[in-house]
């Protein structure tokens, strides 16, 4: 007889790489006979791979913990009695550790980012009830091993795949929990990368995001015992059989190199969108962000950029409401994003977050200044996303096709922009790259013909 497969439910919040790393939970799971499932009514373990980076983000974590506890309760009533484990991985599982099980007892599991490839034996371990009750395991190390040698390869890609190269953070912005929940910089060997890339392409991936939270100041081993930077390891990558696409995600301006503005220069296949975060345009509020860059540096950065391919478009993270920020610096962010002409942006009010410098400075911006600020910064960000859209207008557009739309019997592909494109069409769309000729450009998306 078959052992019955257990279902996991596994909620990523927050970033790509929260993205990328509940895939690998999924991946080191399905070997130890666990199938995932989408929905945790009826779910074995349910796991919340959480974000640290807003209050609003940890708060909705809690309100989730609230609700699985319920499913759980009930089921004890029931004659099975089918109990769930409940885990929480990820930056606030770092960030919280302990204090979780506390305001949780129903939590029978935290972990950090760096301890989940090591979920099966957890998971084994908990179940393995001692005396009729189940034991907590509370896992934040930083581990001196990388998890990276345990994560098992992907047996499936969607089109547009996730690699993570490099994670962690030294550079401590003052608003940021990320050096305390991920750790310190470390990069991948270019080795490892490009064999993780061959496979994802094997599998049907299309285009390729290399992902890390300094991603452009990877500096990994390359096969010659050398360093290979970012722009070193992205040159590799285009010679891969069957990459379209190639992207990467974050950077900070300081970690722009030579190597890279070449490969924007060189490289057909790395697409003429960055993301590119700089949270303000004010020279006062970078500084006390502990950003070492000037709104000028910044836009030097840019104009290299352009230089070296002439469409290149940009988007950025703002942060509205910095703690000291005046109507002044508001407005030299407001000054910045009219001259960089972003097609797209993330921006949010200051929240402060506990343990970072900036949630003890005594400037604390009123909400409804921040949200005002927000209103005014959105407005016009939007306003030059709807201008760059309707530009397309016309135009004929490469898309890679990845998933259904919203409406019966249209799909939803990506252009080099990012932008969404839908079209009348089927699955059989999924994973081409496809000229589309753009007939509507509307706030968030486009529509077109395919040619
Ligand atoms: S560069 Fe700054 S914002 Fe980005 S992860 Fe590091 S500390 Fe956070």
């Amino acid at each position: 007889m078959t052992a019955k497969l257990k279902k996991v439910y596994i909620k990523s919040y927050g970033c790509q790489m929260n993205v990328y790393d509940g895939q690998k939970m999924a991946d080191l799971l399905k070997p130890h006979g666990y199938r995932i499932t989408d929905t945790y009514d009826d779910a074995d373990v349910s796991i919340l791979n959480t974000c640290h980076i807003r209050e609003k983000a940890e708060h909705k974590v809690f309100s989730d913990l609230g609700r699985l506890n319920t499913v759980k309760k009930d089921r004890k009533n029931q004659e099975d009695n089918n109990d769930m484990i409940i885990a929480v991985g990820g930056c606030v599982g770092q960030a919280e550790g302990e204090e979780i099980t506390r305001q949780a007892p129903y939590v029978d599991m935290v972990f950090g980012p760096q301890s989940y490839h090591r979920l099966p034996e957890m998971l084994a371990q908990i179940e393995q009830k001692v005396k009729g009750k189940r034991r907590k395991i509370v896992d934040t190390q930083f581990p001196a091993i990388s998890k990276f040698d345990f994560l098992p390869a992907a047996n499936e890609t969607p089109a547009s795949a996730f690699l993570v190269v490099q994670e962690g953070c030294d550079k401590f912005c003052h608003f940021c929990v990320v050096p305390y929940t991920r750790g310190s910089e470390y990069s991948r060997s270019a080795k490892t990368i490009l064999e993780e890339a061959k496979h994802l392409i094997s599998l049907g991936a299309k285009e390729i995001t290399l992902l890390g939270q300094n991603v452009n100041g990877y500096h990994g081993e390359g096969p010659d015992g050398s360093e290979w930077s970012l722009g070193r390891l992205i040159y590799a990558l285009a010679e891969l059989d069957g990459i379209k696409r190639i992207r990467y995600t974050t950077s900070h301006p300081l970690d722009m190199h030579d190597e890279l503005y070449n490969a924007h220069r060189d490289v057909p296949m790395l697409m003429p969108f960055l993301h590119l975060p700089v949270q303000s345009g004010s020279d006062l509020i970078l500084n006390a962000m502990n950003r070492k860059h000037t709104a000028a540096d910044y836009l030097k950065i840019i104009e290299k950029l352009c230089i070296a391919c002439a469409d290149i478009k940009f988007s950025s993270d703002f942060i509205v409401g910095y703690p000291g920020e005046t109507n002044k610096d508001h407005k030299d962010t407001l000054e910045l994003i009219k001259n960089v002409g972003y097609v797209q942006s993330y921006s949010f009010k200051y929240s402060p977050r506990p343990g970072t410098p900036a949630s003890i400075l005594q400037t604390q911006v009123a909400e409804d200044i921040k949200s005002e600020r927000l209103t005014e910064l959105q407005d016009l960000i939007n306003a030059q996303q709807i201008a760059f859209n309707q530009s397309m207008v016309g135009q004929t557009m490469e898309v890679l096709f990845e998933r259904e739309g919203k409406i019966p019997g249209q799909v939803v592909g990506k252009t080099a922009y990012m932008q969404s494109v839908t079209l009348n069409g089927d699955s059989s769309l999924f994973g081409n790259l496809l000229s589309v000729r753009i007939s509507n450009g509307y706030g968030n998306s486009l529509s077109g013909e395919r040619i």
